[in-house]
């Protein structure tokens, strides 16, 4: 069979998208096409939520509960000589609704502990409903309360139960468990995604105590990595809703604390082991250039203290004591401090760590991170909050290029399609990435004004905007940041 005389018809599927579906209701999907196999991809709100083959047939039907808005993407194959051939057909279910009658004298119970059930709890309380309980499963969270509102096991109820996940299979997961644990009846459970309330995100936000919904989070500890973009939503919510919805929001930005490091490791994506004579940053320049560069950005969802190993660096507690006192970390969604798990802070940094909403995230090198027991035992003893990152492998992103650098247009199509997204601040310089940093500092890479920003009295936004833009000479030197990539053994050493 010639790949290219496969056809596919929407009629081939018996699926009506010009009816509206609601929450709840069963589609069939029956496949008569015969000869070729397909693989579905079902994208339920733009993410991907399943993938269903189906093996060539005359007759196949699937069938499915509706949840939100779909579209689907069928790949077909050659029956003859298994190639995937096209995208053919992408079908979207319109207006998905559901509408729940929660009475003011219903008592609602949610599940689990989280940040969307906290802002549903905000919402709700706007309204004035009852929301006796949140329930989880996390006996740690048993004892606590947030907001004076107990957190419980799950059990059964006749309370109306709202399921807070985001992601659809998750929530159906959780909905399926939450049944069988408790022997709720299904129609006491409801999808917390599709509860809409007079009260909208901002309103609620401005209510979250995100203080203390970051301290209960901290049981998880392991994982916390989950959690923690919740909790960057929270506060950035509850800071655009003080000031208005417009702002100037920046991903992810770098201090870098040292250019020492403990390990020398091959691909060190900061190439740190190639620094001749490496020192700390200046934390007076670091503070002040962060202060500069919060006054024309309005949040920052990740602020990441690195290295090198940041730990090294001994004044970590004063550069963090210094932007509390100035106000900036009320503008940041999360604090992260990367380390390799060989050096155990001093217990008045620890004491310090708990205070903040911050995460410590452990690089496990195994033998090499040879410190990271006493470490953990540590951050547990203080309560503070961190991840352990068992990744095996990096990738190779940001990193010298081997061959001879590009030429101009060549590096400039590069630098369209890096994704690098790691903004780094050193002293008083601002860089787009860790490569343009550390290559032009170790002279890997002629010195060129353009490959940074100074922070200096003149630093505005629209220096800012037009650098973020541009396109920087160091990037001929670097093998980008694709969608593409090879993996490299992490950490090995030189
Ligand atoms: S531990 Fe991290 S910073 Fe240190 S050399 Fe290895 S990759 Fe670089
Ligand atoms: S291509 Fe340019 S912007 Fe991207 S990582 Fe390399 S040096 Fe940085």
């Amino acid at each position: 069979m010639d790949v290219q005389d496969i056809s596919f018809e929407v009629s081939d599927i018996e699926f009506d998208s010009s009816i509206d579906y609601v929450v709840g209701d069963t589609i069939h999907i029956v496949n008569r096409a015969s000869g070729v196999s397909f693989a579905w991809y079902v994208y339920l709100d733009g993410e991907l939520t399943e993938k269903i083959m189906w093996r060539k047939s005359n007759e196949f039907r699937y069938e499915f509960k509706v949840y939100g808005t779909y579209r689907f993407k069928a790949y077909i194959k050659s029956a003859a000589d298994n190639k995937k051939v096209k995208i053919t057909q992408s079908i979207a279910v319109k207006n998905v609704t559901k509408s729940y009658s929660i009475s003011h004298d219903t008592p609602v119970v949610l599940h689990p502990f989280n940040a969307m059930s906290v802002l549903l709890y905000h919402k709700l309380k706007l309204e004035g409903f009852d929301v006796v309980r949140f329930s989880d499963p996390n006996p740690l969270l048993n004892k606590e309360q947030y907001d004076n509102t107990p957190i419980t096991p799950v059990y059964h109820c006749n309370e109306l139960i709202i399921v807070c996940e985001s992601k659809i299979k998750d929530f159906r997961e959780t909905k399926e468990l939450y049944m069988s644990q408790a022997g709720v009846p299904p129609e006491m459970v409801a999808d917390g995604n599709m509860i809409s309330t007079k009260a909208d995100d901002f309103d609620a936000a401005m209510h979250v105590d995100t203080k203390q919904f970051s301290k209960l989070f901290s049981p998880y500890k392991y994982y916390y990595r989950n959690h923690n973009n919740e909790l960057i939503m929270l506060r950035r919510l509850q800071f655009l809703s003080n000031h208005g919805r417009e702002g100037n929001v920046f991903q992810n930005v770098q201090l870098t604390m040292t250019q020492r490091c403990t390990l020398k490791c091959r691909d060190c994506v900061t190439l740190t082991p190639k620094f001749n004579n490496p020192v700390d940053c200046d934390i007076n320049q670091t503070v002040a250039s962060f202060e500069k560069f919060m006054a024309t950005v309005d949040f920052v969802n990740r602020l990441v203290l690195c290295g090198g190993e940041p730990f090294l660096n001994h004044n970590l507690g004063t550069c963090l004591m210094k932007l509390e006192d100035i106000g900036l970390l009320n503008r940041v969604g999360l604090i992260q401090i990367v380390t390799n798990g060989t050096i155990v802070p001093p217990d008045e940094l620890l004491e310090q760590l708990a205070g903040l909403n911050l995460l410590v995230t452990i690089s496990n090198y195994k033998t090499l991170s040879k410190n990271i027991n006493k470490l953990v035992a540590k951050l547990n003893l203080f309560n503070v909050n961190y991840y352990i990152d068992y990744r095996p492998a990096w990738y190779s992103t940001g990193m010298p290029r081997l061959s001879e650098p590009l030429d101009v247009e060549d590096s400039k199509k590069q630098r369209l399609l890096c994704r690098s997204n790691c903004r780094i601040i050193w002293n008083d310089e601002f860089y787009f990435c860790a490569f343009l940093k550390s290559a032009e500092q170790i002279g890997m890479i002629p010195n060129d004004s353009r490959n940074s920003l100074k922070i200096d009295k003149v630093f505005n936004y629209e220096k800012l905007e037009r650098y973020m833009n541009a396109h920087y000479p160091g990037c001929a030197y670097c093998v980008g940041w694709p969608k593409t990539h090879y993996s490299l053994p992490a950490a090995v050493q030189l």
